[in-house]
């Protein structure tokens, strides 16, 4: 079993997340960001096109999944 790789919750990866631009984001009102460090969002989500692989912090972790504001952090889930 393989985890994805693990994102820290930092003040760069923060200003680095595309996730407020994405129409996800926003079709779903959503609130926080990093959602590949921090988690799932509270808000529920509405799926429309997630952006993550045009992400620079995508590319820094070499993360491979999609929606992490509805599947949860990178480091908890299984590729
Ligand atoms: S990979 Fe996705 S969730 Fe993670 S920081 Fe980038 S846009 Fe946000
Ligand atoms: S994790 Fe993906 S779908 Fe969710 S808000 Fe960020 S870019 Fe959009």
């Amino acid at each position: 079993m393989f985890l994805g790789n693990s994102v820290p919750d930092n003040e760069e990866n923060t200003k680095l997340c595309i996730c407020p631009t994405c129409p996800t984001y926003k079709k779903s009102n959503l609130s926080n960001n990093v959602f590949c460090a921090r988690g799932k969002a509270k808000e529920t989500v509405k799926t429309v096109n997630c952006i993550c692989p045009s992400c620079a912090v995508y590319k820094k972790y070499l993360l491979d999944q999609l929606y992490y504001c509805t599947i949860g952090k990178s480091a908890e889930i299984q590729s």
